[in-house]
């Protein structure tokens, strides 16, 4: 589901050999190597030849923009297969929800600036949180100041913050802390202050607190990963209280905007995704590593979600990428290859852009059903793919640009 970029020791290693990189000045790839531009002025440029072929589901006229993957976990072992991957799929940017926290100094952030230096500004980083001492003296302030430095001086785009809350994260009292506690509202404000989103995953899917056996619906995931059932485990919130709380947490802080990861955590509950979209204007969601969950639900209902909250959901996929290790979603106990990794984005595609019923969602291991492709308007394609993540971006830049040190 979620992966981390590499730490510790070899951490030195790789930032002689990033440092290297940089020193090279040779892009990966022979794409566009200026960083993200204005928004106004490439809104839904079309990709130049970077897709050869149609396939027989493709929609005649239509032209997909260069796409944004606003969810992806890179490394930078990985520059290589990351520049196959983007130039292979017609992605122009995509954002690395894994680059580091301020942990040991902040070392895994030069790593993470040296990768998007590599790739001319396509790869974007985000920050995470370091927990430890969470709720002790000057953790807040730590990273509130982590943040600002991630942001303002290695250039960082977002705040993300992994499934740790209501699930790992302990307070010195030894219970779980919830999203919406309010010993992390520094954080939120110094995000909105800055201008970047937080990108924020609660909970899991549904199944992961049913009993993980046969019956379960995510059983061979569940077998693949054993660690990753909550069912029976002490102190462990319920599915809906985590997903309140986090409503809670999105609504106590109107000014910060939140991209509530994999379809708003609630791939499951359409409904629930909606009132929340509907009541909370400072709530985007992406669609990472959950097209086969809200695929589940009817087709023409799901297109209508699409066209009424076109302006605020984003394209992301939740891809992983390194030396050695390939993340497509979400994995089975055997990895993916290269060669899988184009039919998973074209999956995608051709759930977005096709009519065809019954098809293959992208992530198989979730859950061997098909899904009903919803055709979107192209309108709305393109906010998703490119548009909205442009937008999203540029007003942080432009907020950051109003700031006084
Ligand atoms: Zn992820």
């Amino acid at each position: 589901m979620c992966t981390r970029a590499p730490h510790g020791a070899m951490q030195l290693v790789l930032l002689a050999v990033g440092l290297w990189f940089t020193a090279c000045q040779s892009p990966a790839t022979s794409a566009t190597s200026a960083p993200a531009p204005a928004a106004s002025a490439t809104l839904s440029a079309p990709v130049s030849g970077a897709i050869a072929k149609a396939p027989p589901w493709s929609r005649p006229g239509y032209v997909r923009p260069k796409i944004i993957d606003f969810h992806g976990h890179l490394s930078i072992y990985g520059v290589d297969a990351i520049a196959t991957i983007l130039d292979d799929n017609g992605i122009d940017q995509i954002v690395n929800l894994s680059g580091g926290s301020g942990r040991g100094g902040g070392r895994s952030w030069i790593l993470s600036r040296v990768l998007s230096e590599r790739f001319g500004g396509r790869v974007l980083n985000a920050m995470n949180v370091d927990w430890r001492g969470f709720g002790q003296q000057g953790w807040a302030e730590r990273e509130v100041a982590n943040l600002r430095t991630a942001v303002r001086d290695q250039g960082f785009v977002a705040l993300k913050i992994s499934k740790a809350l209501g699930l790992g994260v302990e307070a010195p009292d030894g219970k779980l802390v919830m999203p919406d506690d309010p010993r992390l509202r520094p954080l939120w404000g110094e995000a909105a202050r800055l201008g970047v989103p937080v990108c924020i995953h609660v909970a899991d899917p549904k199944a992961f607190w049913a009993k993980p056996d046969a019956s379960n619906e995510r059983y061979a995931e569940l077998s693949a990963h054993p660690s990753w059932t909550y069912f029976g485990k002490a102190g462990v919130a319920s599915w809906t209280a985590l997903l309140d709380a986090s409503e809670r947490l999105f609504q106590q802080n109107p000014k910060t905007t939140f991209v509530a990861v994999h379809f708003g955590n609630a791939a499951e509950e359409l409904d629930r995704v909606d009132r929340m979209l509907t009541r909370l204007p400072n709530v985007w969601i992406d669609v990472s590593a959950r097209v086969g969950e809200f695929g589940r639900h009817a087709a023409e209902k799901v297109r209508a979600f699409f066209v009424r909250h076109q302006d605020r959901v984003l394209f992301g996929t939740d891809i992983g990428i390194s030396d050695s290790y390939l993340m497509l979603g979400s994995n089975g106990e055997q990895q993916p290859t290269m060669a899988d990794v184009r039919p998973f984005y074209e999956a995608h595609f051709r759930y977005f852009e096709g009519s065809d019923r019954q098809i293959a969602h992208p992530s198989p291991i979730q859950g061997t059903w098909k899904v009903d492709a919803i055709a979107l308007p192209d309108g709305v394609l393109n906010k998703l793919y490119r548009d909205n993540a442009l937008r999203l971006l540029a007003a942080g830049r432009q907020r950051r640009s109003l700031m006084v040190r």
